[in-house]
């Protein structure tokens, strides 16, 4: 790997501000999804060291409260500086263990800074309330106060982004946490803890655990009453084993699971901008974001040329190592993921869906798949009811709005739904009906720091980002003082 920098090349866990190596110095290989080599050799650590961890953070987090909101900001403006000052390394390193587009790296990089700017100036606007008293002898006030330590799990398709998403709101808002990145993508997030010790995070605020055994790790941060909040982003089945594992102790949730998102576009949609945001929904990160367009809606009178458009756009992206100019679409992630992919599109040709492009392995060969368009699909299909995570596109025919409002909603996920028409009073009435935490209307890119990200029904609990998301990592007191 190419650096401007290696020292941002870490392998060893962060614990109480030391570079940590696991007992015995077990390691895990990282792979680069794009060539099939071994990256690095990372830290295994296991139950005994996050408890470790959470021994640090405890006494970490009281210090760290204790210092005011501006000093927190400071702090994190500092990490956020040195993040972009360093966003071609963490591009790449990112671009290495992940497989994405350079060019999706370095978006994600920005990206991902953009939640620890944004939530260092939300640290200083926290704010208690004073309100009007029943009662003539008593006055009424709140406290927001931090959780205290927080448990972090996040997983590989952003490997930065998912990670600052959950650590910035918590330690502006005076929290410490134990976090553990997905075990492909460990590198990014180390990079991210070398950067947060040269800002002057102090020791034990931000624990970053490595290891291949998520379950334990999950359970030791779940079972431990000191950990008073749990944040996840991944898939809905491990989001449920996170929430049983913590009634135990009940703590605070916030979930960020799977999806299954609606595309619809509608006749009256303007074609060229229903083309261009579905290829960015759909095609970023070759398909593996929660967000991803997973099922396409398309109104009778422009179905046709819609698929005719699409399917031209897909057969010109350029496949390869996200590493290489020009590439926009990488391998995916793992074997696994591939499977998926495969037998959805296997399903869906057996009950009838048709190939326009793509459909099947690349050419490339390891794990890289064709860009690929199916059309004719229903709802009997495995892809209308499970996420896909990969470069296909299915197409669904419909007639009236509540046909596709009620395709839409007939799925237990509730994350992301997208919509084209130019017709005002559709699009409000549409995004009113569609049961989903977010409505992207006439573009296919909506995520930023300053709106809310979440969802409904089993895609989880919780917002991140925007003025709402720090109010995950804080409590209410309420004080009542007679005079
Ligand atoms: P994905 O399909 O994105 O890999 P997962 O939900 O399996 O989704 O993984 C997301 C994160 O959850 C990863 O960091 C993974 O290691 C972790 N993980 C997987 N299983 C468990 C578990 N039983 N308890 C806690 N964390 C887990």
């Amino acid at each position: 790997m190419n650096l401007n920098d290696p020292t941002l090349l870490r392998t060893d866990s962060y614990v109480n501000g030391a570079w940590t190596a696991a007992p015995g110095d077990r390691r895990f290989a990282v792979t680069n999804p794009a060539t099939g080599e071994t990256v690095a050799e990372v830290a295994d650590l296991g139950a005994a060291e996050t408890t470790a961890a959470i021994d640090a953070a405890v006494p970490a987090q009281k210090a760290w409260a204790a210092r005011t909101a501006k000093d927190r900001a400071m702090v994190m403006r500092k990490w956020y500086e040195l993040i972009m000052a360093n966003a071609e390394d963490l591009a790449v390193i990112l671009t290495t263990e992940m497989g994405k587009p350079i060019t999706e790296a370095r978006g994600e990089i920005a990206y991902g800074a953009s939640f620890i700017d944004w939530f260092a100036e939300e640290a200083r606007r926290i704010c208690g309330d004073v309100m009007e008293s029943p009662i003539p002898d008593k006055r009424f006030l709140t406290f927001k106060q931090p959780v205290g330590v927080f448990g972090a799990i996040t997983p590989w398709n952003f490997p930065i982004a998912m990670i600052t998403r959950k650590v910035a709101p918590g330690i502006a808002a005076g929290c410490a946490c134990v976090l553990k990145p997905a075990e492909q993508t460990p590198l990014s997030a180390l990079a991210l803890a070398e950067l947060a010790e040269r800002a002057g995070i102090p020791a034990g605020v931000i624990n970053i655990v490595t290891g291949m055994d998520g379950p334990a790790i999950g359970k030791t941060l779940c079972d431990d009453d000191r950990i008073r909040k749990m944040t996840f982003t991944g898939s809905t089945e491990v989001g449920r084993i996170l929430m049983r594992q913590s009634a135990g102790t009940l703590k605070k949730m916030s979930l960020e699971l799977g999806g299954n998102a609606p595309l619809i576009v509608f006749d009256d949609a303007d074609i060229d901008t229903a083309i261009a945001g579905t290829m960015a929904s759909k095609y970023r990160n070759a398909g593996q974001t929660c967000v991803c367009a997973n099922r396409i809606f398309v109104q009778d009178g422009i179905y046709d040329e819609f698929a005719r458009r699409l399917t031209e756009a897909t057969a010109a992206m350029k496949v390869g190592n996200g590493m290489e100019d020009g590439v926009e679409q990488g391998p995916i992630i793992d074997g696994q993921g591939l499977n998926k992919i495969e037998r959805h599109v296997a399903d869906a040709r057996a009950k009838g869906a048709e190939v326009l492009t793509g459909g099947g392995r690349h050419a490339l060969g390891g794990t890289y798949f064709e860009p690929t368009v199916l059309t004719g699909m229903t709802p009997e299909m495995e892809m209308f009811r499970e996420e896909t995570f990969g470069p296909v596109a299915g197409l669904f025919r419909f007639s009236t709005d509540d046909e596709a409002v009620a395709m839409a909603n007939d799925t237990e996920f509730g994350l992301a739904a997208y919509i084209f028409t130019n017709n005002t009073s559709r699009l409000f009435r549409v995004s009113e009906a569609l049961e989903y935490g977010m409505v992207s209307a006439n573009t296919g890119i909506f995520s930023s720091e300053v709106g809310p990200f979440g969802g409904v029904k089993s895609s989880g609990l919780g917002r991140e980002g925007s003025k709402y998301g720090i109010d995950e990592f804080l409590e209410i007191k309420f004080v009542c003082v007679g005079l």
